[in-house]
């Protein structure tokens, strides 16, 4: 068996979901696409098969097999559908809210019920005024006789209209600047909470992604996630954690378009040979292979840190630098497959363009590559390394 970073029982749980992702979602895969419609029997299958449980604790319902493992899961399910991949990972986006910040009872309420999947979550922060620069966000929520009245609205957000429970951020004192910003739970059938509209996209075409409403929205103060004002660090909690979501998502496609190119330039032949034994072919898919496994190694090591319980600081470098270069390597290695494919590699008989189109949403949510890189330079400077020139002249 060819050397592997996971244990014997990570390796049988990443082979449940391979065959799940190959033998129930791979051949909705297309039609999700075409379709633009939410894949349900996909939520149906995640649940059946205890699948969103990889991301929880068992004492919530959970595997508790920690996150290399969910981490592995949303990359073997990306590998042949990037919608699907994508609805494990805004599970665990829209639940980190509750595991980072929640109170017993707010924990014991939601926990199960996101665990198996009953109810689906989602995660509130852009408006359309504030994407990168979140902190600008102009929601309000004021407190009214034992409750909070939310109004504003939120933009791009991902499972509007199919989740239960949304983690959404508003300021609830706007003077304070970063400071002024708390989080909230806010139930699909809360009072004065709609989605006004969803998304046409270039890609992850099955996932909704859609416009909030909030007007005069009343939610419990019991629904407020920890202390006023500390809403906009947990939002950034929660990114360092969920970003290396996105960043499987990446891995999977990436290396989804790297085994269909290959198994492709085998047996085209032009000027009398496979496409594979030309060498600029050939060196192409060397360059796919070895971008995506560098990736994967970064990802990984994200992972194993988590599961290692390292200080919360030292994820957020890691977590950046993982979604950066997954996000880059899959938008480059799945145009090079639709290169490799030619022609066909343009028509939509083919999932390569498919794969291409899905790739590019990865350099731009929970965080652009630009953002990214700013927040890897941020904590570079925060690390001295002043005694690695001691000795230079
Ligand atoms: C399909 C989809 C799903 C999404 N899902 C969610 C979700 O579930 N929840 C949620 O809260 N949000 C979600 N988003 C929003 C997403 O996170 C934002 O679109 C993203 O953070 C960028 O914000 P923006 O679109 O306002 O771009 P802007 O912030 O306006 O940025 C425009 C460009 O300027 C660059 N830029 C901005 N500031 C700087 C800077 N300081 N230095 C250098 N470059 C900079 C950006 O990188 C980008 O290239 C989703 C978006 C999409 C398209």
């Amino acid at each position: 068996m060819p050397w592997d970073v996971l244990s014997e029982e990570q390796r049988e749980l990443r082979e449940l979901v391979r065959t799940l992702a190959r033998e129930r979602i791979a051949p909705r895969a297309a039609e999700i696409d075409a379709s633009h419609e939410f894949p349900w029997d996909v939520v149906e299958l995640f649940r059946d098969q205890g699948i969103f449980g990889l991301f929880f604790d068992e004492e919530v319902g959970g595997t508790g097999t920690g996150t290399l493992l969910s981490l592995v899961s949303i990359e073997e399910v990306s590998k042949v559908c990037a919608t699907s991949g994508l609805i494990l990972a805004v599970q665990e986006l829209g639940s980190l809210g509750l595991k980072l910040g929640g109170s017993d009872e707010q924990r014991a309420a939601w926990l199960p019920r996101l665990a198996s999947g009953e109810v689906l979550a989602a995660y509130a922060l852009t408006e359309a005024g504030s994407g990168s620069d979140s902190a600008a966000m102009r929601t309000v929520a004021r407190r009214d006789n034992g409750e909070y009245v939310l109004d504003g609205s939120k933009r791009f957000i991902t499972n509007a209209g199919v989740a239960g429970l949304y983690t959404v951020f508003a300021k609830t004192d706007p003077d304070a600047g970063h400071a002024g910003i708390s989080a909230f739970l806010v139930e699909s059938d809360a009072p004065g909470f709609e989605v006004a509209r969803l998304e046409e996209k270039m890609g992850i075409a099955g996932s909704t992604t859609g416009e909030l409403v909030f007007d005069g929205c009343r939610v419990p103060e019991a629904s407020r996630l920890g202390p006023e004002g500390t809403g906009f660090r947990l939002a950034m909690r929660i990114l360092d954690r969920s970003r290396p979501g996105v960043a499987a998502q990446a891995l999977g496609i990436a290396q989804g378009a790297t085994d269909y190119a290959l198994e492709y330039a085998r047996t085209r032949e032009t000027m009398g040979k496979p496409i594979a034994q030309h060498q600029l072919i050939a060196a192409k898919l060397a360059d796919m292979e070895t971008k995506t496994e560098a990736a994967r190694g970064l990802l990984y090591r994200f992972g194993q840190m988590a599961d290692a319980g390292v200080p919360e600081e030292e994820l957020t470098k890691a977590s950046a630098m993982a979604k950066l270069l997954c996000g880059d390597v899959a938008m480059e290695v799945t145009t090079e497959a639709v290169q490799i494919l030619g022609g066909y590699g343009y028509v939509k008989e083919y999932p390569v363009e498919r794969f291409m189109r899905d790739a590019k949403i990865t350099q731009i949510y929970e965080g652009t590559q630009e953002v990214q890189r700013l927040v890897i330079a941020r904590e570079m400077l925060k690390e001295s390394r002043a005694f690695l020139l001691a000795g230079v002249a």
